[in-house]
């Protein structure tokens, strides 16, 4: 099976995506206002080209449940196959203290613990932050300034998550 771990602020949305917002939407009440609806088209080719199904590492996972984000993105025009969610491995200490465990030991972990129920054959990780790296499996979808007016998950991002999840090792 091909897994992605996807990230959503800053891989579904961008500050292109904002610009049509005089305020900021409410997270809570206006959560569907942070979700674009191009950049999931965007996701839905990855899906469809690859046939993958989907691991939540965005810190999404800590508001909402996958059904929720399923019915999201589904009024967003993608249909997600998630099949689960990365652990949240940094305790209330640590976050108070500033230290949040990196994504990609989150990432390393699901795969360590799931690895060989899903049979995972490929996988690649979608994310605008760094700290998800895992070489070889990763797509950034910020490159540098993070105010540059366009970001997410764009036609280049595709083409290499398409080739990472499609390689025949
Ligand atoms: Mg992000």
């Amino acid at each position: 099976m091909r897994i992605l771990f996807l990230d959503i602020d800053g891989v579904l949305n961008d500050e292109e995506h904002y610009k049509q917002f005089e305020e900021w939407p409410d997270p809570n009440t206006e959560t569907e206002k942070h979700l674009s609806e191009e950049l999931c088209a965007n996701l839905q080719k990855v899906l469809d080209r690859t046939g993958c199904k989907v691991v939540l590492s965005s810190d999404w996972r800590k508001h909402f449940d996958l059904e929720e984000m399923h019915k999201m993105l589904l009024d967003k025009g993608v249909d997600v196959p998630f099949i689960g969610q990365t652990l949240v491995l940094t305790n209330e200490m640590q976050a108070w203290r500033g230290n949040y465990v990196q994504r990609h030991l989150e990432i390393r972990r699901w795969l360590n613990d799931h690895k060989e129920e899903f049979n995972v054959t490929q996988f690649a990780i979608v994310d605008d932050d760094p700290a998800a790296n895992i070489p070889n499996h990763y797509v950034q979808t910020f490159e540098g300034n993070k105010f540059e007016p366009v970001g997410g998950l764009r036609e280049e991002h595709i083409e290499k998550l398409v080739e990472i999840l499609t390689s025949t090792e």
